[in-house]
């Protein structure tokens, strides 16, 4: 059975655009093409809670139909990742070339050493509310009852404001 599957993207290292250009083709290609999908703009965003002199993130949020189990996604999302040239040991928070986070998978709700869904940071984070917003306004989290715009519009963060980077990429 395919879920839907929420995804967040981010780079802050080298070409941040051709990056997320480059793992949104891989994850589009661990699902058959007819399936739905979405794909929020790209934002750009300060770094939170990371080394002084990081580079700005760009974000972004996908959307696929996924048939698997959510594990089954995180080893494909850590394989694009390790893809990418991110090595088991790095310093918290590095820049990095590409950071890959599953936000929510179907209606599950996962609480392991392995994987939290939904995501433990997605309620309180700009960077990953807004393109989220942008391509799943009406969505509620499993076990929650307010949407996502919803958490956009409330949230109290000092986090500074995004701006677009490309709408269509
Ligand atoms: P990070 O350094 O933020 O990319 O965190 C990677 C670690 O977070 C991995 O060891 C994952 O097992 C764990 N993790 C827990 N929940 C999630 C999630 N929803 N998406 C991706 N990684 C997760």
């Amino acid at each position: 059975m395919a879920n839907r599957a929420g995804i967040a993207l981010g780079s802050n290292l080298g070409n941040r655009l051709r990056h997320l250009q480059h793992a949104r083709d891989m994850l589009r290609n661990l699902v058959p093409e007819e399936t739905t999908y979405a794909q929020a703009p790209i934002y750009q965003s300060e770094p939170v809670d990371c080394p002084v002199d990081s580079p700005d993130f760009f974000n972004t949020v996908l959307e696929i139909d996924f048939i698997g189990t959510a594990y089954e996604l995180l080893e494909h999302t850590q394989g694009i990742e390790f893809h990418f040239g991110r090595g088991i040991v790095h310093q918290l928070n590095a820049p990095r070339i590409i950071d890959l986070d599953i936000l929510y998978f179907g209606d599950e709700v996962i609480k392991d050493t392995i994987l939290n869904i939904p995501h433990l940071e997605l309620t309180s984070r700009r960077f990953v509310l807004q393109p989220l917003a942008d391509i799943r306004p009406q969505l509620i989290l499993p076990g929650d009852t307010a949407t996502i715009s919803e958490h956009l519009y409330h949230l109290d963060s000092n986090e500074p404001p995004l701006s677009m980077v490309q709408s269509k990429w």
